[in-house]
Formats: structure tokens, sequence, C-alpha cells
């Protein structure tokens, strides 16, 4: 584990065995589960989970979570107290904007755990899986997010990134101290 001085800190594990106050799910816009992170959430979130993301896409998403976006459900049985939902961008190469919706899916995120007043929240390395955005990309634009959000709002909030695999975890923290120092 790799704590730095501005609230960030990287970590190898399994985003389900995080305590912060909210964790983030790399969900698909269906809200229904999926492969990787998505399927980990709700398997150990459990139905109630899934009942409050069906109910999430019949009061107000009906056609599916846009990309970039985020919503919050409850953890169900995870030792949370909230799930937010994103759904990042599918790697096409670059050239279709990307970038500015896996950002946007961490400020999303961000902002919804702000508005539920979490003091702390757990990022898996979302879109690096299924959708296959390259590694070093994805966690520079995680970092340059999250690090000008932080600086733009006045709250205490923790950021703990939960990396996968100790290949995963060696990226990202390579990135962080070649942008950060
Ligand atoms: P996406 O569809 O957004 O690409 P995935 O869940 O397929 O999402 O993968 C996102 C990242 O999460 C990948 O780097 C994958 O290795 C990692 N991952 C998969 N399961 C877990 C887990 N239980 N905890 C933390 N990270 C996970």
């Amino acid at each position: 584990m790799i704590e730095f001085s501005d609230g960030i800190t990287l970590l190898q594990g399994d985003i389900i065995r995080e305590t912060s106050d909210a964790i983030v799910n790399a969900a698909n816009s269906s809200l229904l589960g999926g492969m990787g992170v998505d399927g980990a959430i709700h398997r150990a979130g459990g139905p109630k989970v899934l009942a409050e993301c069906k109910a999430v896409r019949e009061s107000r998403y009906p056609d599916g979570l846009p990309t970039g976006e985020a919503v919050a459900t409850s953890a169900g049985n995870l030792s949370s107290k909230w799930i937010i939902h994103t759904v990042g961008p599918i790697w096409r190469g670059g050239a279709s904007g990307e970038e500015a919706l896996l950002k946007s899916c961490y400020t999303s995120a961000l902002d919804t755990a702000s508005q539920l007043g979490a003091k702390s929240i757990s990022f898996p390395a979302i879109s690096t899986g299924v959708y296959g955005y390259p590694k070093e990309r994805a966690a520079i634009a995680a970092f340059s997010a999250v690090k000008e959000w932080l600086s733009a709002h006045s709250v205490e909030l923790s950021v703990r990134f939960v990396l996968y695999s100790a290949s995963d975890m060696d990226t990202w923290s390579a990135v962080y101290k070649a942008l950060y120092g």
C-alpha cells in the first residue's frame, strides 16, 4: 500500500473487501450486473443491490445509465455504506472521447460521494478490464480527474485506488510517481 500526502492511496486488493464509505462499481449501462468488478460487487452485495439498481433503471434511467455518469445505491451485504455505479467508456482507439468520459466517471462518482457525505471512497481501475482501456492511460486520466476534483472541492475525502493485480499496482504507482513525484 502507498499513501500519498494528497489523500490518495494505492493498494493491491479485492474491492469487495474495502471498508470505505463508498465503493465504486465499474458497471455497464444496464446496471444489472456483469463481469469483473461488477459481478464481484453484485455477488457480494446481494439481492438488495440488484433490486435497487432495477428501481433506479425504472425510475430514472429506463434506457440505461449513460457512460461517464454515476448513481448510488446502498451496499447490501458489503461493509460500505454505498455503492456508486458508473459506466466507463469502451476503448475504441482513443479518438471517441474516451479520456473525457473516463475522467467523468471519476468526477461524477466523487460528486455523488460528497453529496452523500462519504468521507472515503474506493475506486477500481474503471474500463481497464473487459472495456479494454490501456492501463497507463487509464491511470493518467484517473489521477488527473481525482486531483483536479480534490483541489476544486474543500471536502475531506480520502480516495483509494484498488488495483487487482501486482502488475496493475506497479503500473499505477509508476504513473503516479512519474506525474506527481
Ligand atoms: P470494465 O468493464 O470497466 O473494463 P472490469 O470489471 O472488466 O471493468 O475491469 C476493471 C478493472 O477491475 C480491471 O483492471 C480488473 O482487473 C479489475 N478487477 C476485476 N475484479 C476486481 C475486484 N474484485 N476488485 C478490484 N479490481 C477488480
